[in-house]
């Protein structure tokens, strides 16, 4: 019997196993675990021991707000994320395939959502949704550029709240209209804040063919209440010992009923805070690859490092001299106080969740040029060991011998943080006052991105001479300036930061800055040139924003954007294959204890 009973019970695992497999569209272990292999693994767990107790009551607020703002996000991104994410909580629940399953919920949490960014820089779906529209889910489905271009030709009185920032596009359809409508009617505070949005809605005949907007503040309603009642709690908590703070918090509260983000970032950038900082709402248009214009939502709990924070207040001193070095005509005063502040990351959700180094919003350009910006340092990513060692192996695979070893983590830091800072420098409007954004279109942000980065380099040595720097650190920020050109993939149409990196390295190239030197053809730097080559460039950006002039930009990206798999591509597989890790994974400590 015994021996009867032992294929019998093979034959049971056999079907186990079969039944664990998971169903198509799902990425089986051998194409989720090379993604997940290439990510440096990082967990931000920041002490918090200089936190009163009012201020760690008010973090728990703020971080439970933060989660719903990642919700929207993953929502905004994806029509299917919340049910996808679902079914392979389910999958997983049931134990089958728990190692592809496991990898699968780390991809939704790296990317989140349910499409990859693959090693060859494609986006595809891992689990069984559609494809992503390039509007995300903050248009219509399936809806094209040319088919919104038409019809606001043909309805230009519905322009402004299509082309809006925060509003949702949709199809008027029998179903949709009914939604917006019940709920206007369960959100009497959205009502009173959208003056005739019933009247609007009410007028709409249900046809496909028409296109309206609503407001964020409607559209997802239920979830932004929810998120201003923990705004206000954490608010009690912090208002007799910050009152800056808890009013800036009740602001931002209010705005998301509004849409209109004026009075909190007129709190946010004017107030003094005590050791928390709060980025929270919808600002970043990058993940709209239809029009660029809609903003997505994010928040980041930060903890101030005074001492830090203190350094870098000394160094701001110069500012306007920098201001008047630059190599264009129409120097600005610049303000005497930015709100300048070195903090560590706490907890990102949303849009700024992952290991970008710095923040400097609001970019509207009204409340910019009435209150200014306020820039946030994000200290433990930006001088992160594991981060920086990891982007050390690429600059030193792509760099001739003698040059390794010339990047250090403060040429970073400091090399950024003067990136953050020259967005406040250069022009801020056209020379016939239109908003950049509105003069250049998609190439706003490229250019936008491009002129503080070269504003960073073209500071240095005013920096060495006012004694900032010593010529080590003067070097160290240089090199940090190369390696930030550098590219590991092609980079795709749509990624303003990669495109005008490599637009820089392709500039750099061609006026001798770079070179490729000696039988390996690896990069040499000439220091020597690098501040004529910088003034050059930097020239060119500050004239192109100042004249507002689209189609000189359109030439200029043109002139400059582009990939030769000799150069570029033998590089890329150079620093692939000699750095480990092509990103990061972030992870906080706060959210898994
Ligand atoms: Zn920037």
């Amino acid at each position: 019997m015994q021996r009867l009973s032992i294929p019998f019970f093979t034959l049971m695992l056999v079907c186990h196993a079969a039944a664990a497999e998971l169903p198509d569209g799902y990425w089986p272990a051998e194409r989720s675990q090379p993604i997940l292999d290439s990510r440096l693994k990082v967990t931000l767990d920041p002490d918090l021991g200089h936190l009163s107790p009012a201020e760690l009551r008010a973090v728990d607020e703020l971080l439970a707000a933060g989660r719903i703002m990642h919700a929207l996000y993953e929502q905004q991104l994806h029509e299917e994320a919340a049910a996808a994410k679902q079914r392979l909580d389910n999958f997983h629940e049931t134990a089958a395939a728990p190692d592809a399953t496991r990898n699968l919920l780390d991809l939704y949490y790296l990317f989140k959502g349910p499409v990859a960014t693959t090693l060859e820089n494609e986006r595809l779906p891992f689990l069984p949704v559609g494809a992503p529209n390039p509007g995300k889910n903050v248009y219509a489905s399936g809806l094209a550029r040319r088919e919104i271009d038409a019809y606001l030709e043909a309805n230009p009185a519905a322009r402004k709240s299509i082309l809006a920032e925060r509003t949702v596009v949709r199809r008027a359809s029998a179903e949709s209209i009914a939604g917006d409508l019940s709920r206007l009617d369960e959100f009497a505070a959205v009502e009173a804040m959208h003056h005739g949005l019933r009247e609007r809605l009410e007028a709409l005949d249900a046809d496909p063919a028409t296109l309206y907007a609503v407001p964020y503040a409607l559209a997802y309603a239920p979830q932004l209440a929810e998120a201003r009642q923990h705004l206000e709690r954490a608010a009690g908590a912090i208002e007799d010992e910050s009152p800056d703070f808890a009013a800036y918090l009740r602001n931002r509260g209010r705005d998301l009923l509004t849409g209109d983000y004026e009075s909190g970032d007129a709190a946010w950038v004017t107030g003094r805070f005590g050791n928390l900082n709060l980025q929270f709402g919808s600002y970043e248009s990058y993940d709209d690859s239809l029009l660029g214009i809609k903003a997505f939502y994010s928040a980041s709990v930060l903890a101030r490092d005074e001492a830090k924070s203190r350094a870098l207040a000394a160094a701001m001193t110069e500012l306007q001299s920098i201001e008047d070095a630059l190599p264009y005509e129409q120097q600005k005063r610049v303000r005497s106080h930015i709100p300048v502040g070195v903090y560590n990351v706490v907890a990102d959700f949303g849009q700024a969740r992952g290991a970008n180094t710095a923040t400097i919003l609001p970019n509207d350009a009204d409340h910019a040029r009435k209150y200014g910006r306020i820039v946030l340092i994000r200290n433990n990513i930006l001088a992160n060991p594991a981060i920086f060692e990891n982007s050390k192996q690429r600059f030193d695979a792509a760099v001739a011998p003698a040059f390794r070893g010339h990047l250090t983590i403060d040429g970073s830091f400091n090399r950024t943080l003067w990136h953050e800072i020259g967005h406040y420098l250069g022009a801020s409007v056209t020379a016939d006052g239109r908003s950049l954004g509105e003069a250049l279109a998609e190439y706003a942000d490229l250019v936008e991105e491009m002129k503080s980065d070269l504003v960073s380099l073209h500071a240095a040595p005013t920096l060495l001479e006012i004694g900032y720097y010593d010529a080590a650190g003067l070097r160290a920020h240089y090199a940090d300036g190369i390696r930030r050109t550098l590219q590991v993939v092609r980079p795709r149409p749509e990624q303003p930061y990669q495109n005008m990196q490599l637009m820089q390295f392709n500039f750099f190239m061609e006026h001798g800055l770079i070179e490729l030197h000696g039988d390996a053809a690896l990069l040499a730097i000439d220091y020597a040139r690098y501040h004529e080559v910088v003034s050059e460039l930097l020239g060119e950006v500050l004239n192109l924003q100042y004249a507002g002039d689209y189609e000189m930009a359109k030439a200029f990206v043109e002139r400059w954007n582009y990939w030769d798999d000799r150069v570029h591509g033998r590089l890329a597989a150079l620093m692939r294959e000699q750095a480990r890790y092509r990103g990061t994974m972030v992870r906080y400590a706060i959210l898994e204890n």
